[in-house]
């Protein structure tokens, strides 16, 4: 447990990248298809029960919600994706969203995704690993509602989307979760502790030595 991400505090949220919080620090992005259990997974690792709203309603507007966890060190909340029956204009805006906050925003430095231990790999899971390894972006997945299969099923799960990406050839990390057992938090906090504060690569520094 790490108690530094139980003092996120939500700072705003706005449907562009205009008033947003400054593009300086690090930020983490929480991406998933809708009902994912993207905003459960915040609330749990936050260990706040109302920081990301749950159950949103279809076709609203859909916002970038930022969180600041320390000086610098942010979560956002991305708009999920997938409900079958929103409106047009409101998938087109959302695409638009998400492009502009992927390609633009300089302090995003990985993306959380999370997906349903029961549905992973959709094909809106499949685009944003895709993102990942074509911009050498880490990420982190979550196979979250685990507590909806027994062990080994949820086990086997892990392993079967473990094999599937292992072909795509990047260095991804992926466990299981469950914020309603509030199982494989201490997993994640310590590769945000990692994605939060990475460790330059040996020899950064040496150089000057060298003469
Ligand atoms: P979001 O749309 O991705 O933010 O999903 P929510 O966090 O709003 O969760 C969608 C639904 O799944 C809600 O009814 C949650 O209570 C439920 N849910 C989320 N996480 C879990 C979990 O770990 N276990 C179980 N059993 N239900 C969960």
């Amino acid at each position: 447990m790490n108690p530094v991400y139980h003092q996120a505090k939500f700072i705003n949220s706005s449907p562009h990248l205009k008033d947003t919080p400054e593009d300086q620090g690090r930020e983490v992005a929480f991406a998933g298809r809708s009902n994912a259990g993207k905003s459960s997974a915040i609330n749990a690792l936050t260990r706040q029960n109302a920081l990301a709203r749950i159950s949103k309603t279809p076709g609203r507007t859909q916002l970038l919600n930022f969180f600041e966890i320390n000086a610098g060190q942010r979560f956002v909340d991305l708009p999920g994706y997938g409900y079958a029956k929103v409106p047009v204009a409101v998938k087109k805006q959302w695409h638009e969203l998400m492009e502009t906050y992927l390609t633009q925003r300089k302090s995003l430095c990985a993306i959380i995704l999370v997906m349903d231990v029961r549905h992973p790999l959709t094909d809106f899971d499949w685009q944003m690993v895709e993102w990942c390894r074509h911009t050498g972006l880490p990420l982190h997945i979550l196979l979250t509602k685990a507590d909806k299969l027994a062990y080994g099923a949820a086990k086997n799960t892990l392993l079967q989307v473990q094999k599937e990406l292992r072909d795509i050839n990047f260095p991804l990390t992926i466990q299981l979760f469950s914020a309603l057992k509030k199982t494989g938090i201490d997993e994640v906090h310590h590769a945000l502790d990692l994605l939060f504060n990475p460790v330059e690569p040996a020899g950064m520094e040496s150089e000057e030595d060298d003469g």
